[in-house]
């Protein structure tokens, strides 16, 4: 690894970027593609439940407990969400018999008698959405099926909060030369939309996980470079299949400091165009170490061979170069 690239890991390192090698900043100096997941990642991941909607014979206390049960020991920011709300308002927390996450859709649980599934459209959907859930989505809500023993019985909905950095972080980004920035997200068509639209930039909703591999690599098969920024959740083989894999929100998700090759030890987007920015920093001191390198030893090599040069002198002329090598990248 050249000491340039040394450098700058250590310097990076001491602002709370966690770069596991060279290569990631030589592939960050020439990404032309930004990917993005949503939740926890662009958002605080922190939503709130905001409605309950009772659709027939349970009560919304009953479907909010029901539905608490069965997130109880789900890791998802939506579950975090329902079991605050389901606390927020008096209700026990019972523990599932049974219980089943289903990365990118929801979770599948046995609550004593009742078999629950609480989640996406695309995780209990047949048939038309009902009404109510329809106008909750055009609020540019999360939604959450609640199912019991295969009835619908209600529908809950969530709002996550953008991180505020995140606007200026992305303009930075593209400014720094990034050409395609893209919403990835398991979330619905108009929670997408409206998120993409205010950040001027392309989505796709929808996502499962194995989706976003999909995408990864559909953009890597076209030749772009890929940077991926995700909380690990349920994105962990996205990031990893990725050129740079950036995980966000370390503190929660070891897996995805695992799969990840750049880690953030802030939650705080700022370090994201502060990363693309020490990249191309360091490529032009390694370039400009590398020429250096180059003409330094090509003259070295035609005075000794001219005899101009006695061969020790050579020999020891040849270590001088890193001195320079050195000095240039301890600017980094
Ligand atoms: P994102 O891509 O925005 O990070 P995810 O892939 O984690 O979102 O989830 C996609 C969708 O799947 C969510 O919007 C939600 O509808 C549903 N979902 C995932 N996990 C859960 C869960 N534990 N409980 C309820 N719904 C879930
Ligand atoms: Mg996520």
């Amino acid at each position: 690894t050249p000491i340039a690239m040394i450098a700058s890991i250590g310097a990076a390192a001491r602002r709370g970027l966690l770069i596991k090698g060279g290569k990631y900043l030589e592939a960050l100096a020439r990404a032309d593609v930004l990917l993005l997941d949503k939740t926890g990642t662009l958002t605080l991941g922190r939503p709130q439940l905001t409605d309950v909607v009772a659709l027939n014979s349970m009560s919304q206390e009953e479907i909010l407990a029901l539905a608490a049960a069965a997130e109880r020991s789900s890791e998802h920011p939506l579950a975090e969400a329902v079991r605050e709300a389901a606390v927020a308002r008096g209700l026990a927390l019972r523990d599932p018999e049974q219980f089943e996450a289903i990365p990118g859709l929801g979770v599948r649980a046995q609550v004593g008698e009742a078999h629950v599934a609480v989640g996406s459209w695309r995780l209990i959907g047949n048939g038309v959405q009902p009404a109510s859930a329809t106008e909750l989505e055009q609020q540019g809500k999360t939604l959450l099926f609640v199912v019991r023993n295969g009835e619908l019985v209600g529908v809950l909905a969530a709002a996550d909060t953008l991180r505020p950095e995140v606007p200026v972080a992305l303009a930075e980004v593209r400014r720094l030369g990034v050409g395609h920035i893209e919403l990835l997200t398991g979330d619905n068509e108009r929670v997408a939309a409206a998120l993409a639209e205010r950040l001027g930039v392309a989505y796709r909703a929808n996502l499962m996980p194995e989706h976003k591999i999909a995408v990864v690599k559909e953009y890597q098969e076209q030749g772009h470079t890929v940077v991926m920024v995700g909380d690990g959740v349920n994105d962990a083989p996205a990031l990893a299949q990725a050129d740079v894999g950036i995980a966000m929100g370390v503190v929660g998700t070891p897996l995805a400091i695992e799969a990840a090759h750049v880690a953030l030890m802030h939650e705080d987007w700022r370090l994201i165009p502060e990363l693309f920015r020490i990249a191309s920093r360091t490529m032009r001191v390694v370039k400009l170490n590398l020429g250096f390198t180059a003409a330094y030893n090509l003259v070295g090599l035609s005075l000794a061979a001219l005899g101009i040069l006695p061969p020790v002198l050579a020999a020891a002329a040849q270590s001088l170069p890193d001195i320079g090598i050195l000095a240039n990248s301890s600017r980094l």
